[in-house]
């Protein structure tokens, strides 16, 4: 027997003793310990969605229920599936947090009903996370857990804001310490020690007892001219830092209206910060941006802005749902040979069509001899992938344009001897607008309802709040889907970074912002996102110019 499964005898043993000795105390219980619960302790990271583990996400995907609280960041939770529970014991306006009895309470019920059990919590679940306090229990009923560490935010925050925690010019050590000091006493710091160590402080939880760390400092015999920071909110778009000395910290943090999450970091590095800032230089950089695709479909925009440097949130707002037992796309697809073009009008028409295809075993080679269409480049690109060529695509984006060029091409072709059949393989709702023109020229058109385009429901894990600086639209579709997920928000605080002109009617008739990409391609939004926000900081280099000269 491998030393794993030993332990998880001993602990399952462990957990059957336990049940009967205190039964009787467990609230809501399970009888017995169901088989395969387990509790996972994640680290999310500081807040930015790349900070977390691929373990974590790994683990975050197959969860059956997250306990979370509110450090978690946004772009984090869009990551959670929309079937999966979610339990708050977070402090939240107007709410107190759930005492941790509870929550060590709430990981022993979860896990006692056979669930996979996932504790988020920000940075890292070791560092001030309380995460040995919630394994107690646990440990007692002998349920398996594990651990995944996060990235700190004692270290990644100031990474962030160009402050390397240690530096050979500087330091040769750094030190966390927690400034947080309800129930101690502030004489519990042992001011005089780091003083003596000369390292890089940094202080979580200390933004209320501000004062009385730089003053225990300075009493300690701190030089006052030892450069000080407050870094708020740190890998967020929004992130905002203050430096200062420590003499003179606790004023310009008030002048400046930190609030908490914030770290003070005590040393000579933050004097640093100003050459080494990077974050906010990124061309997204100080942007945060929500991304409206389907989830299956929303990784290229999404990776693509957060390597420039913006804070992603994953909103989807449509879902796309195959037709299922397609029995027209089957009697379409017997007779392939006898169509002369394939004609394609959305990147998920022509995944699902290939998906089909492969269902049914038939191969590529099945179309061979068959034109193809695509409405737009992303269209084009998605059949490309698949290794085939277009052969026709308007230069406009628009369902008209790709039914009037078509139907031109297929009069030459007619007067070549073709019959010009057309299989049009698309979402259900499709518009009328690309049959027409083919229509009216007499041509058969067979259209093909593939999928089913959804609108998402509200969603608590996907929410659009006004911190959110852009929102893509990348169909009119989302836009739909959008307003049915945020019945109640002020569409004219949106600002809508749109595809198209069909996207951006939508978008306008909510009374959103409206902002319209060159090309219907994400690249071009990218670009798009890329202008507004030099513009941004162009208005703001303004306004600090003109606050200066008054
Ligand atoms: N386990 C966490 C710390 C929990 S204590 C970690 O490893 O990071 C909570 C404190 O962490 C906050 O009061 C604040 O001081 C700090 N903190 C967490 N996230 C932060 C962020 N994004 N920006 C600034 N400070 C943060």
């Amino acid at each position: 027997m491998s030393r794993e499964q030993i332990t998880h005898q001993n602990q399952t043993q462990g957990a059957d003793q336990k049940a009967e000795e205190e039964r009787p105390m467990m609230e809501g219980a399970a009888a017995e310990p169901v088989a395969g619960g387990k509790v996972w302790l994640v680290g999310a990271g500081p807040s930015d969605a790349g900070l977390m583990t691929l373990r974590g996400k790994a683990v975050l995907e197959q969860a059956d229920v997250v306990v979370y609280d509110k450090l978690v960041g946004q772009g984090i939770m869009a990551l959670i599936p929309p079937e999966t529970e979610l339990i708050n014991v977070g402090k939240e306006a107007g709410r107190h947090p759930v005492p941790q009895e509870e929550i060590n309470h709430i990981l022993l019920r979860e896990a006692r009903k056979g669930r996979r059990v996932v504790r988020l919590k920000g940075g890292d679940p070791f560092v001030f996370g309380r995460g040995g306090e919630e394994l107690e229990l646990l440990c007692e009923w002998g349920i398996p857990f594990e651990i995944v560490p996060g990235i700190t935010s004692a270290v990644a925050v100031p990474a962030y804001n160009g402050i390397p925690v240690t530096h050979r010019d500087f330091c040769s050590s750094f030190h966390v310490i927690t400034g947080h000091t309800k129930n101690k006493p502030e004489a519990e710091i042992n001011y005089k020690a780091l003083v003596d160590m000369g390292g890089t402080c940094i202080f979580l939880m200390g933004i209320t007892a501000m004062e009385g760390i730089c003053q225990g400092l300075l009493s300690a015999g701190m030089e006052p001219t030892v450069a000080a920071a407050v870094l708020e909110r740190g890998t967020t778009a929004h992130q905002r830092r203050v430096v200062s000395d420590i003499a003179h910290l606790p004023e310009a943090a008030k002048a400046a209206q930190i609030r908490t999450p914030a770290i003070i970091v005590v040393g000579e590095v933050c004097t640093l910060a100003d050459r080494f800032s990077w974050a906010e230089q990124r061309p997204l950089g100080g942007l945060k941006i929500a991304v409206t695709r389907p989830r299956d479909r929303s990784s290229r925009l999404a990776e693509q802005l957060s390597l420039f440097g913006a804070e992603v949130v994953l909103l989807p707002a449509i879902q796309t749902q195959p037709v299922v037992e397609n029995q027209a796309l089957s009697t379409a697809l017997a007779h392939i040979g006898e169509y002369d073009w394939l004609v394609f009008t959305s990147p998920a028409g022509v995944q699902i069509f290939f998906a089909e295809l492969l269902q049914r075993r038939m191969d590529i080679r099945s179309l061979a001899g068959i034109q193809i269409a695509a409405i737009g480049q992303a269209t084009r690109q998605a059949i490309e992938e698949r290794g085939l060529f277009t052969d026709l695509m308007p230069q406009v984006y628009s369902g008209e344009t790709l039914g009037r060029l078509l139907a031109d091409r297929l009069l030459q072709e007619r007067r070549r001897g073709k019959s010009g059949r057309v299989l049009l393989p698309r979402a259900r709702k499709g518009t009328e607008d690309v049959i027409r023109p083919l229509l009216s020229e007499g041509f058969a058109v067979t259209d093909i309802a593939l999928y089913d385009t959804l609108l998402q429901a509200e969603n608590p894990k996907a929410r659009w709040d006004e911190s959110v600086d852009y929102t893509t639209f990348t169909s009119a579709s989302t836009v739909q889907g959008f307003a049915a997920m945020h019945p109640e928000i002020d569409y004219s605080a949106v600002k809508a970074v749109c595809i198209g002109q069909q996207t951006a009617k939508a978008a306008a008739g909510l009374g959103m912002q409206v902002f319209i990409s060159k090309e219907a391609t994400m690249d071009s939004m990218t670009e798009l996102l890329m202008e507004l926000s030099s513009r941004e900081a162009g208005k703001m280099a303004q306004a600090e110019s003109g606050e200066a000269q008054q």
